[in-house]
């Protein structure tokens, strides 16, 4: 594996990297998962995140460059699954509290199957 994998014990997304919270993995390899949003705000809501816990986006380094690409291919990919890569999607990455962030494992939400605002709310 490209890059060691580190956990975070206190982490929800790290939890569910475990398995230890039952989750129906949409995508999946050796680096990245992806899963349905429990709360979903649009038909379709998926979260695409590394296997290894990083907090955020703003935490990124250089170093993880081929990983951040693998999320997008993967959310590209979640969006083909979802039935969305026609009709089209959003990526978002939340950061900090006016974003609304509330887990702090780097994750790509993946927006569609409906019209989304813009500018968001
Ligand atoms: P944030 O606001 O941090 O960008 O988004 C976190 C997202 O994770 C929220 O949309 C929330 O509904 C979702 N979420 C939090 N806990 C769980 C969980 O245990 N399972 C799943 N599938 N989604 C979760
Ligand atoms: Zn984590």
């Amino acid at each position: 594996m490209a890059e060691s994998l580190t956990r975070d014990e206190t982490c929800v997304f790290c939890r569910i990297v475990a398995g230890e919270i039952p989750s129906a993995f949409i995508f999946e390899d050796e680096r990245v998962i992806a899963f349905r949003d429990i709360n979903p705000e649009a038909p379709a809501h998926a979260l695409i995140i590394p296997r290894t816990h990083i907090r955020d986006i703003a935490a990124a380094e250089a170093h993880d460059g081929d990983l951040l690409l693998a999320l997008v291919q993967a959310a590209n990919a979640v969006a083909r699954h979802e039935g969305v890569a026609e009709s089209g999607y959003r990526l978002v990455w939340n950061v900090g509290p006016d974003a609304g962030q509330a887990v702090f494992h780097l994750h790509l939400h993946l927006l569609g199957g409906r019209p989304l605002q813009w500018p968001p709310g």
